[in-house]
């Protein structure tokens, strides 16, 4: 008899120790990783070079040489290109946008990590705000080394951004980039160095936080639209409209926006010079672009401030938008997804002002 209730007793142990164990690998926020390529998936011949080539490491690797990243939470990969992002293209960040919006239809999954390239995340991060239809935390992260680099950046910034995409405190702050303890926003990050480990900043509005070996702490909410309160949406969308950026300086040649126009361009985006200034007979030539239906944006090649409308040309006579808070780049990913039905230009202005 006694035998018998100590043999129960075991048996019940043993099944609260395993039903304890499942309930806590259950309370692990689950979080997917979808691979793009990237320095961060980089390698070269040794780790003191500089050459390298982007996009050579698999996900499954990547995770490999951060273990740690698997008590965060329960983590699955995906590897939806593996490119270099001077290769990004709209194709895959279409693909990205839409695999983003099944993850949070199907609603198991707590928060996403893109691993992406440095050189074009900015154009990633501020497409994704726009288009994915979720408040869970959608995270880019990458580095300026390669893997096989000594002190490679990759591996505690991947860390870092499973931390926050798995953490509840970062829903409802849009796309966020985090890299070298970081966390951006989508709308306000730039790459300002060609290869400084700390090449990410958010100038103007700052930081949306900070995070140190998994510990975040928030400063903000970006009060832009994005994610559910966006109008865009990319349901059925393959394809998205051109839309050139045209780079100005001392006397630029004007004909390069005449000759956009004939190329098809949808859409212009003037990188000017200050507060998204060019010479007269570049403006001459973007009324004539507007006078033919194409939407054109005053942006500025400067790194921060600003472009106003009708500050130093008056924007409501020669029919142009200006960009506000976003930089050429970005202006053109606005640009694009909002040409993807027919805008009239006060509307495409708003758009610039809310977003
Ligand atoms: N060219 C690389 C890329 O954008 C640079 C980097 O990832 O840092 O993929």
């Amino acid at each position: 008899m006694k035998k018998n209730s100590m043999n129960i007793r075991s048996v019940l142990t043993i099944f609260l120790v395993v039903a304890g164990m499942a309930a806590m690998s259950q309370t692990k926020p689950n979080v997917v990783i979808l691979a793009t390529g990237g320095t961060i998936a980089g390698a070269a011949g040794s780790g003191v070079q500089s050459g390298y080539t982007s996009g050579q490491v698999t996900i499954d690797a990547m995770l490999n040489a951060v273990p740690d990243v698997m008590k965060l939470a329960t983590i699955k990969g995906e590897q939806i290109s593996n490119v270099g992002s001077q290769d990004m293209s709209f194709e895959i960040m279409l693909k990205l946008a839409k695999r983003i919006n099944e993850l949070a239809a199907a609603k198991a999954t707590n928060g996403v990590v893109i691993t992406h390239g440095t050189d074009t995340m900015e154009e990633t991060a501020y497409f994704l705000n726009l288009v994915v239809k979720t408040d869970m935390p959608v995270v880019l992260v990458g580095s300026m080394r390669p893997s096989t680099a000594i002190s490679a950046d990759g591996p505690l910034n991947l860390y870092n951004g499973v931390a926050v995409a798995a953490d509840p405190n970062a829903k409802g702050r849009g796309v966020l980039l985090v890299m070298n303890d970081w966390i951006h926003s989508a709308q306000t990050l730039t790459k300002v160095s060609t290869t400084a480990v700390q090449t990410f900043m958010s100038p103007i509005r700052g930081l949306i936080g900070t995070t140190a070996y998994g510990v975040n702490d928030y400063y903000r909410y970006p009060d832009q639209k994005f994610g559910l309160k966006s109008e865009f949406s990319v349901e059925g969308v393959t394809k998205l409209p051109r839309v050139d950026i045209i780079y100005a300086d001392v006397d630029m040649p004007a004909d390069l926006i005449d000759a956009s126009v004939e190329r098809g361009a949808k859409g212009i985006v003037i990188a000017g010079v200050g507060n998204g200034n060019m010479p007269k007979a570049a403006l001459d030539a973007c009324s004539r672009a507007s006078k033919k239906g194409v939407i054109v944006v005053r942006s500025t090649r400067v790194a921060t401030g600003t472009v106003g409308r009708n500050v130093e040309c008056n924007d409501d006579e020669l029919g142009l938008v200006a960009s506000y808070n976003l930089n050429p780049q970005k202006s053109r990913v606005l640009l694009s997804v909002a040409l993807l039905k027919p805008r009239k230009l006060d509307e495409v202005q708003k758009i610039f002002m809310d977003y």
